[in-house]
């Protein structure tokens, strides 16, 4: 099939531009253990360390119990990461005997420092001179189910579009954010490609709008041919030669 040339490109964030298993453990574990560490300090100081270890009393195993709990309660929030940790955050913290208003001031604080834990992110080394590269030829958009704050990352310069897609209340595969995206960048489907390391999440929803696709398949096994307009890469940095390829078509 011959397809227009390509005006824009749309980046999913997480396990695309940078591996981000990493980062998500330790700002897991991190901002939990933060958490107990200030309160019991806090508590220490007013006199009320009766309370207990708040890890000891509600291990982490708890709050991501009460995460899957809140996420099947509130369907439509099910894809916004920061307000269903701040609701089990708070709600732990009153269980665990804090007054409401603290429990949300700590609930809150605490989801201050999971949010500078989960800006930690290294992308590849060359993700940065690619965008600036591809920058100048087309127009970028990001669309991530993630919650990072990725207006304070460096990367964020190359976007013209940037797309939480829990925070409108509809994770990829939902195909609002991308249409989102496409009518932000001003180009139709066929002249945009997604790149993406989810099959389900970022390949499916972009090809069954008519976008092409960049699937980063890693190592995952070769399996039945892939449908016309998506092309497999092992890492993000194989995208420049790839995107010539199709030009020069
Ligand atoms: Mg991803």
């Amino acid at each position: 099939m011959i397809r227009p040339p390509l005006q824009a490109l749309t980046f999913d964030l997480d396990d695309t531009l940078w591996d981000n298993r990493e980062v998500m453990t330790l700002t897991e574990e991190g901002h939990y253990a933060w958490l107990d560490e200030t309160l019991a300090e806090w508590l220490a100081d007013r006199g009320e360390d009766h309370l207990g270890r708040f890890a000891e009393r509600q291990p982490i195993t708890a709050y991501q119990r009460r995460r899957r709990e809140l996420a099947e309660r509130h369907p439509l929030r099910r894809g916004d990461f920061t307000w269903i940790r701040e609701h089990a955050l708070a709600s732990l913290l009153e269980e665990f005997g804090l007054p409401h208003e603290a429990a949300w001031h700590w609930a809150t604080r605490a989801m201050e420092r999971f949010h500078d834990l989960r800006l930690r992110v290294s992308p590849y080394p060359e993700v940065d001179p690619m965008l600036t590269e591809l920058g100048t030829r087309y127009r970028l958009g990001s669309i991530t189910n993630g919650n990072l704050a990725f207006d304070r990352l460096p990367l964020r310069r190359h976007f013209t579009v940037a797309i939480a897609a829990g925070e409108i209340h509809a994770p990829k595969p939902d195909p609002r954010p991308f249409l989102m995206a496409l009518a932000r960048l001003g180009t139709p489907p066929s002249r945009a490609m997604h790149v993406g390391d989810s099959w389900k999440e970022d390949i499916l929803p972009a090809i069954r709008l008519g976008m092409q696709a960049a699937w980063i398949a890693g190592d995952t096994p070769h399996g039945a041919p892939l449908p016309e307009g998506v092309h497999r890469l092992g890492h993000i940095r194989e995208l420049p030669a790839l995107l010539e390829m199709i030009r020069q078509k």
